[in-house]
């Protein structure tokens, strides 16, 4: 991607014409947000909080590589234009072999070139995850899954990428229809992976639902495609934390996980001992208990305490998508809930300190996506 199409820091060879791509088939695993509980929804107002959202997807239709990401780059203009969003961090949604074709970032790259200092980009999440969901079936990594999976993750960075994403490690789909996707964080090519991400100072964005101890299957999330039970994961995702402390890993969706597991003071305990952890904060819908705000739309007093303890190390991802008018399925229902995301990430914002707003509404994002003010 020419460095005028983003804006990166750091200007990258312009090799983003080249479309190789993965002819791998793939199923689109959800990573949005089941609805948010209470939904007053009012017009967002002018003369505000401006804020980088570093999580959102642009979905162009189906296929390897997508018919109308320009539509889907217009909607998702409009949108931040008026909510007050200076930048965006497009990626592909975590991808798995099996199902409709995957498409990566090739898909929406020449989309975003006719707004410059609009967006950047991630990529992986159709192409790496479907490779290391096949290695991890296989039970292992064999020299030539790294090789490959190296291969794809430096050309990548090559055409102008922030980092990778969305990868995903564990994923619980909240629509029935969708598989459960799992395996350890610490599985070698995620390891892999991190080392790329330290050796190319980019980050990985990570979708990684977490179970401290092994858990019956809620019944909310009961489907033919989730086991029945869930076995504890953390201490894979922490070895993959400690791997390279030089790896940045921004953890999607805090604040708003579907097992009631990551609260504020697991996340407290992790970013204290992991120093390369950072979180992306989702204001979408999760288990009550969890949500940062409370059901006034005030912040609670847990989360209010780890944002003063760690300013650094929170961003917000939203997890919005934004699609072509044409698109019909699940991205259009995800799409559909954008709306009240994007006011709630403004309430949320309203109600921080203004150092912390602008910390984590914007600055950190900057520093750690290496982005152009
Ligand atoms: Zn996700």
């Amino acid at each position: 991607m020419p460095r005028e199409g983003v804006f990166r820091a750091r200007p990258r060879p312009a090799l983003w014409r080249s479309l190789p791509g993965l002819v791998l088939l793939g199923i689109l695993v959800s990573c949005a947000s089941a609805p948010p509980r209470e939904a007053p929804r009012q017009p967002v107002a002018s003369g505000r909080i401006e804020w980088i959202d570093v999580h959102v997807h642009l979905v162009g239709g189906r296929g390897p590589w997508a018919e109308d990401s320009s539509g889907a780059a217009r909607a998702a203009v409009a949108a931040m234009d008026e909510a007050g969003i200076r930048q965006a961090v497009v990626m592909p949604p975590p991808q798995v072999r099996g199902g409709p074709p995957p498409y990566d970032y090739e898909s929406f790259i020449a989309a975003l070139k006719p707004y410059p200092g609009r967006f950047a980009f991630l990529g992986g999440g159709g192409t790496l995850s479907p490779l290391r969901q096949e290695a991890g079936q296989r039970g292992g990594s064999a020299e030539e899954d790294v090789r490959r999976f190296g291969e794809k993750a430096g050309g990548f960075l090559r055409e102008g990428g922030a980092g990778f994403g969305e990868i995903s490690a564990h994923h619980l789909p909240l629509m029935s229809g969708h598989p459960y996707e799992s395996v350890p964080a610490d599985h070698p090519l995620l390891l892999r992976l991190a080392d790329i991400a330290a050796r190319h100072d980019v980050v990985i964005d990570l979708h990684f639902d977490p179970v401290t101890e092994d858990m019956g299957l809620p019944g909310r999330l009961a489907s033919p495609s989730n086991p029945p039970v869930l076995r504890a994961n953390l201490a894979a995702f922490e070895r993959l934390l400690a791997h390279n402390r030089k790896a940045r890993i921004v953890w999607a969706h805090a604040g708003s996980d579907p097992l009631g597991q990551w609260t504020a003071a697991l996340s407290r305990e992790l970013l204290r001992r992991h120093p390369n952890l950072h979180m992306s904060l989702r204001m979408g819908g999760g288990v009550p208990q969890n949500l940062v705000l409370d059901a006034a739309g005030e912040i609670k007093p847990e989360w209010l305490s780890l944002f003063r303890e760690f300013p650094d190390r929170f961003v917000i991802g939203g997890d919005q998508f934004f699609v072509t008018p044409q698109l019909r399925g699940p991205g259009l229902i995800f799409a559909g809930r954008a709306p009240l995301i994007r006011e709630r990430t403004r309430r949320f914002l309203s109600r921080l300190p203004p150092d912390l707003a602008g910390q984590i509404g914007r600055e950190n994002a900057i520093r750690l996506y290496r982005l152009t003010r």
